[in-house]
């Protein structure tokens, strides 16, 4: 089972993945088409064990520290927001804070979570905004996340993406946040503008972590 010929890119879907890096852990295999660094299936975890991970770094709503954190991505998409708009906060954990900030300036947000917020129905409608914070790492196939978010965007709608991105290997070996074994997919600035120009968006980097897709 663990034959690393039988690995396939989770975002491209090509084949051609060379071996990133190794820990004590996992093994860390990067794309040659679309630069995403990812971990093969035989390292991951089950759906219960990461459940686990999630229920014990609950994010607390009274956080002055998280909500400063997330101002890095509600302060961008707010000025790109012209009057009461309709969002989905998709992966928005136990504890959704950035929705809350967003609905106390009178936006009116949806939430989804695969864990906290199963509910799909919110996935059949058309959004002004979309944000995806802390998530896209958490998944093995981001192209098809990223297929369904760019569906649910209205046409001018901004997806806001917030993740930390791979620089590159030197780096990466000494990488804090691939040691969060909830971690599978790492993406960098190049992944994200192949992403960019896949689903034929603009694309804005904001600082080291934040990404804005905005559909045309
Ligand atoms: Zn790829
Ligand atoms: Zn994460």
């Amino acid at each position: 089972m663990q034959n690393p010929q039988a690995l396939q890119c989770g975002l491209c879907g090509a084949g051609q993945l060379e071996h990133y890096h190794q820990d004590k852990f996992r093994d860390y295999w990067q794309c040659q088409r679309c630069k995403l660094v990812s971990v093969a299936k035989w390292h991951r975890l089950s759906p219960q064990a990461e459940k686990a991970i999630y229920d014990s770094h609950e994010n607390d709503l009274h956080d002055l520290g998280y909500r400063r954190f997330l101002s890095r991505v509600f302060d961008p998409v707010c000025a790109r927001l012209d009057g009461m708009k309709r969002g989905l906060d998709f992966g928005c954990g136990p504890g959704p804070l950035l929705a809350k900030m967003f609905t106390e300036v009178g936006h009116t947000v949806a939430l989804y979570d695969l864990y906290y917020a199963n509910d799909a129905s919110v996935l059949e409608h058309e959004y002004d905004f979309i944000t995806c914070t802390e998530v896209i790492e958490h998944v093995a196939q981001p192209e098809q996340v990223l297929s369904q978010l760019m569906a649910l965007l209205k046409p001018g709608a901004p997806l806001a993406m917030m993740t930390k991105l791979v620089i590159d290997k030197t780096r990466f070996a000494s990488w804090h946040y691939k040691n969060d074994q909830t971690h599978i997919s790492f993406f960098s600035r190049e992944t994200f503008e192949y992403i960019a120009e896949q689903f034929n968006t603009d694309i804005e980097f904001i600082g080291n972590d934040v990404i804005i897709l905005t559909k045309r």
